[in-house]
């Protein structure tokens, strides 16, 4: 199964990962990963992602798509399972994604949605901050990414919601129930997927 994780920044979405990766044995594909490794590398494309993750902006849409197509190429494509986390982040990279799983003759199969309050969200981050030195979870940053969250991103809810994709999962809960959650859905996902086959 090829999945989203989706949901506000701070909404859990590294750390569902780490736990699906772990019992379905799926490929990561963390776009804000990949960004990180190029800043850490001081690469040209690090020094531009840069000026954007530090004023809690999105990468323009044209530069991340090319730089997912080529993980994909590099990485997944031969992968019979991934999990996007962060991407896509707005409209056009949803279009984008569906153009990019297509060429390779893979669809998406599910949009699992961690629903997390912004106090939530924000007090997380703080936290996350202050234990990892992420340089964006400042207080300031993180009110600029929750404000794109909510303007860019957030309608990707009812695009995928129409296209009957979207699985909503309260993710204001223990981690270990909200696994089991995502869990549950996920597998009744693959029934589904495997008895249209
Ligand atoms: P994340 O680790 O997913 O929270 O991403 C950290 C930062 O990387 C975001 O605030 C954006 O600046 C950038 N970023 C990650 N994924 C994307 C994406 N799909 N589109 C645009 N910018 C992104």
């Amino acid at each position: 199964m090829n999945i989203v994780l989706f949901g506000g920044p701070g909404s859990g979405k590294g750390t569902q990962s780490e736990k699906l990766i772990e019992k379905y044995g799926l490929h990561h594909i963390s776009t804000g990963d990949v960004l990180r490794d190029h800043i850490k590398r001081e690469t040209e494309l690090g020094k531009i992602a840069k000026s954007y993750i530090d004023e809690g902006q999105l990468i323009p849409d044209d530069l991340m798509i090319q730089i997912l197509d080529d993980v994909i190429e590099n990485e997944a494509k031969d992968k019979p399972g991934v999990i996007f986390d962060g991407f896509p982040r707005t409209i056009p990279q949803a279009e984008a994604l569906n153009e990019l799983l297509g060429k390779r003759g893979k669809e998406l199969h599910a949009v699992v949605g961690l629903e997390v309050p912004d106090d939530e969200l924000v007090k997380r981050m703080i936290n996350r901050g202050k234990m990892t030195g992420r340089t964006d979870d400042n207080e300031e940053t993180i009110k600029k990414r929750l404000k794109v969250y909510h303007n860019q991103t957030s309608p990707l809810r009812d695009h995928y919601k129409k296209l009957n994709k979207y699985v909503a999962i309260d993710g204001n809960r223990e981690i270990s129930h909200i696994f089991e959650s995502i869990s549950k859905e996920l597998d009744k996902r693959s029934r589904e997927v495997m008895s249209n086959k």
